[in-house]
Parts: structure tokens; sequence; C-alpha cells
């Protein structure tokens, strides 16, 4: 007998039994997809780089959505960290089905007033992290699994004082190419989303100067919201209908700063 709550069921299994990891999922955009993929029935790697208790709410979000969840403290841009966040995936799930690069750091200054710490900075989570984390994961994730990495919109629309945060974004996308390429014999799927302007602290510590102008940037006068990148990110893990899509890069900005071409 069909039931009104069948199809629901059906939606909401799009990710069942998959196993995803997602950086930086204590808060903001991280956070969203880890939950959103949650709701999905995937079983979700909560990476945190420090903020054990925002990450321990995020897992009890998603205990409570009656998928599995586990926190796992690892800094990105370390080596061995990026290394044992995969083992501990293993230890605990025996595979992986998706991998979200997400971690990441804004820090804007103009050029000629960077300093190599910051830039270092910026580089290291940014690009080093996604390397770090990629290479270790690569070998385990499975076939028609998939990668997404963020970048930003800043590599179409940039606006003044993002050029090393730009060049960390710009290295993201080349990669997340040359990846597609690469790991398409195996079928698996990797791709970009590119936020606009999302209202999480990364956004917030840019002050109220940075929100306001990413409400008049976007065609609909708001914000994005990290459940709106969520959704970019469903799009893609979802076999359904992320399947004939590869090596893409999907602008969820609310029309700030381009379009998608
Ligand atoms: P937030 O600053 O709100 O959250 C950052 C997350 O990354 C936190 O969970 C934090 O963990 C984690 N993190 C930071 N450094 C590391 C590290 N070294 N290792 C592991 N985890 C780390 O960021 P957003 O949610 O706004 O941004 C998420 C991604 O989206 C980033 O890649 C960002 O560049 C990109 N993006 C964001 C936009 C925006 O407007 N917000 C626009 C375009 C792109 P902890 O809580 O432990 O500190």
């Amino acid at each position: 007998m069909t039931t009104a709550a069948a199809p629901l069921a059906a939606l909401q299994s799009d990710l069942k039994n998959k196993v995803a990891i997602v950086t930086g999922a204590s808060r903001g955009i991280g956070r969203a997809i880890a939950i959103k993929f949650a709701s999905l029935g995937a079983n979700v790697v909560v990476n945190y780089a420090g903020n054990k208790s925002a990450a321990e709410e995020v897992v009890a979000s998603i205990h409570a959505l009656g998928a599995q969840a586990i926190a796992v403290q690892a800094d990105v841009s370390n080596e061995q960290d990026a290394t044992r966040l995969i083992n501990e995936t293993l230890a605990h799930f025996k595979k992986i089905d998706v991998l979200v690069n997400n971690a990441g750091v804004f820090l804007g200054n103009p050029v000629h007033a960077e300093t190599t710490e910051q830039y270092r900075k910026i580089m290291a989570i940014n690009v080093d992290g996604t390397f770090f984390v990629t290479r270790a994961a690569v070998p385990h994730i499975q076939e028609h699994g998939t990668i997404i990495n963020l970048s930003s919109v800043v590599t179409k629309s940039p606006f003044p004082g993002v050029s090393v945060y730009t060049l960390s974004k710009g290295a993201v996308e080349g990669f997340t190419r040359a990846l597609a390429v690469e790991l398409a014999p195996r079928n698996i799927r990797v791709n970009t989303i590119s936020p606009g302007f999302t209202d999480s602290d990364m956004l917030r510590s840019g002050g109220d100067a940075l929100a306001k102008q990413g409400v008049e940037a976007s065609l609909f006068k708001r914000l994005g919201s990290p459940e709106d990148i969520a959704e970019a990110a469903a799009f893609y893990a979802v076999p359904r209908s992320g399947a004939w899509v590869t090596g893409a890069n999907l602008l969820s900005n609310g029309g700030a700063g381009g379009f998608s071409v």
C-alpha cells in the first residue's frame, strides 16, 4: 500500500549508507553541509580545528536525525593531522564515499600590506589543507564517490583586499578540474562550489560593511545562508542529481559577482 510518507522516505535516503567527510564542519557552511547530508541518510565525519563543543553539537544534531556521526579534530594544514582524519574515518566507518574540502580561512589585505605570515596561513589552510586531505582520502574513496571543493565567487568577481584569498581559491578550482580528469577512470566525480557572501562567522568577521556589501551585491538583496550552500553540495553528492557532473564550478551566490557559465 502506498502511503503519503513513502515518497518522503525515498527522498531522504539519497545518501543512505554513504560515508561523508566534511572538513571544517563545526560551524558555518561545513556545519550546514554535514547536517544536510545526514538528513539524506549519510553517516558523517565532522572535522574541526579547535572548536570541540561546536563540533559535538553538530554530531548531536546528526544523531537526532537518526544518522551516525563522529567529530574528529584535525588541522587540515598539518599533513599528519590530515592523514589521521582519514585513518580515523576508516577505523570508524570502514569507507569513504564523499569528501567535502570546506575548511577555509578568509583574511583580507591589499597585496602590498599582506604579511608573509598571513599569506602562508591562507595558503596552508585553503590550498595545502585541500591537498593533504584529498591525497590521504583518494585511495579509499569508493567507486562512484565524489569530492566537493569550496572556492569562492572572488575568483570571478574580486573586490579590493582579497588578492591572496583569491590566489588560494584559484588553486582549488584548478585542482578540481585536474582531479576530475585524473579520477574519472574510477568513476569519481570532482566539483567546486563557489559561494557568494554567506552568513557565517567568516563573513561576520569582516564587520557590518562586508555583510552590507554582500546584501547589496546579491540580486535578491540578502546574504546567502549556509543552508543555501548545503543544497548545492547535496546536488553534487546525490548520485541521482550529480551523476553526470564533474569538473564543474557551481556559483551558489544569489547572482552576486556573476553567473555560472
Ligand atoms: P567559518 O569561518 O564560518 O567556519 C570555518 C570552519 O572551518 C570551522 O568549522 C573551523 O573549525 C574550520 N577550520 C578553520 N581552519 C581549519 C583548519 N586548519 N583545519 C580544520 N578545520 C578548520 O567559514 P565558512 O563556513 O564561512 O566558510 C566555509 C568555506 O566556504 C571556506 O572554504 C570559505 O573560504 C568558503 N567561502 C565562504 C564564504 C562566505 O561568505 N562565508 C564565501 C565564499 C567561500 P573550528 O570551529 O574548529 O575553528
